[in-house]
C-alpha cells in the first residue's frame, strides 16, 4: 500500500464525466440524457439489450461519436468542444473493441510497436521495452515474434489489450471484448480485465458477461432504451429495482 498522497485542488473527481449526453442517428434517438461519472481507479460495467446505446455511449467518450447535447469531460479535456486535440484525447483513452483489427503482415511485438512509434514518437529501442512490458503484462511475453494468425482469438483480443495498455492510457474502454470468443477463451480475456482492474486501472466496459460484471465491478450500470436506468453496485443483480432489469437477467439479450 502506497503512501496517501493528498489530492492538488483541481485535481480531484472523476476521470470522465458524462452528463445529460443526448445522440440521434437520422430519426433515431439513441442516448436520451445519459449521466454517469467514472472514478479513478473504478471499474464499471454496462449492460443492457442489444441497442439500447451502450456502445454509442462509450464511443461518445473517445469522440468516436459526436454528442448532439450534454457535455463529456474526461482527464480536464472537453470531449464535446468541437476545437479538442482529439490526438491528446486518444492517448488518455484507449478502447478495445470485439474485433482486434491486428495487423497480419506483422508480428504481435510490431502491432503493438505502431503506434509508440509514430504516434508516441518513441525511438525504437523504448518501443521495443515498452511492447515487451505490455505483452507481459497480458501473459503474452512469449508470443512476441509470432503473427496473429499463429494465436487463437483469446490470445490476439490479448494482444489489443496490450496495444492499447502500452499507450499508457488514464481510462480503458471495453467494448463486448470477448463475445466474438469461443467461451473456452474469454476466461484468458476477462482474467486480464480483471488484472488491470485489480492494478488499478480506471476501466468503462461494456459487457455480457453477468457473473464477471458482478464479480469484479465497483458498479453496474442497466441502460434501456437510450437512458440509464438503474446504478448500483454487483448485488442490484441479485435485486433489481425494475422490472426492465428484471426481464433483461431473465431473458438475456
Ligand atoms: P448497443 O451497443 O447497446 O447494442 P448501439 O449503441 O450499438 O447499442 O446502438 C444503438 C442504436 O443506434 C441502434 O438502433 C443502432 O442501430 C443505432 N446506431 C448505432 N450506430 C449507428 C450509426 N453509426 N449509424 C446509424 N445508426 C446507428
Ligand atoms: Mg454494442
Amino acid at each position: 500500500m502506497s503512501a496517501t498522497v493528498n489530492t492538488p485542488v483541481g485535481q480531484a473527481g472523476p476521470i470522465v464525466k458524462v452528463d445529460q449526453i443526448y445522440k440521434s442517428f437520422g430519426s433515431n434517438q439513441v442516448l436520451k440524457g445519459v449521466s454517469f461519472e467514472v472514478q479513478k481507479g473504478e471499474m464499471i460495467a454496462i449492460i443492457g439489450a442489444s441497442g439500447s446505446g451502450k456502445s454509442t455511449a462509450l464511443r461518445c467518450i473517445d469522440r468516436l461519436e459526436k454528442v448532439d447535447s450534454g457535455t463529456i469531460d474526461v482527464c480536464g479535456m472537453r470531449v464535446d468542444d468541437p476545437h479538442i486535440d482529439l490526438h491528446k484525447l486518444r492517448q488518455e483513452v484507449g478502447i478495445v473493441f470485439q474485433s482486434y483489427n491486428l495487423f497480419p503482415h506483422l508480428t504481435v511485438q510490431e502491432n503493438i510497436m505502431l503506434a509508440l512509434r509514430h504516434v508516441k514518437q518513441q525511438p525504437k529501442a523504448q518501443a521495443l521495452t515498452v511492447s515487451m512490458a505490455a505483452l507481459e503484462q497480458v501473459g503474452l511475453g512469449n508470443k512476441a515474434d509470432a503473427y496473429p494468425e499463429q494465436l487463437s482469438g483469446g490470445q490476439q483480443q490479448r494482444v489489443a489489450i496490450a496495444r492499447s495498455l502500452a499507450m499508457a492510457p488514464k481510462v480503458m474502454l471495453f467494448d463486448e471484448v470477448t463475445s466474438a470468443l469461443d467461451p473456452q477463451l474469454t476466461g484468458e480475456v476477462l482474467r486480464v480485465m480483471e488484472d488491470l482492474a485489480a492494478g488499478g486501472m480506471t476501466m468503462l466496459l461494456v459487457t455480457h458477461e453477468m457473473a464477471f460484471a458482478k464479480r469484479v465491478a465497483d458498479r453496474i450500470i442497466y441502460m434501456h432504451q437510450g437512458t440509464v436506468w438503474e446504478v448500483g453496485p454487483g448485488e442490484m443483480l441479485d435485486n433489481p429495482k425494475t422490472p426492465e432489469l428484471r426481464a433483461f437477467l431473465n431473458n438475456g439479450l
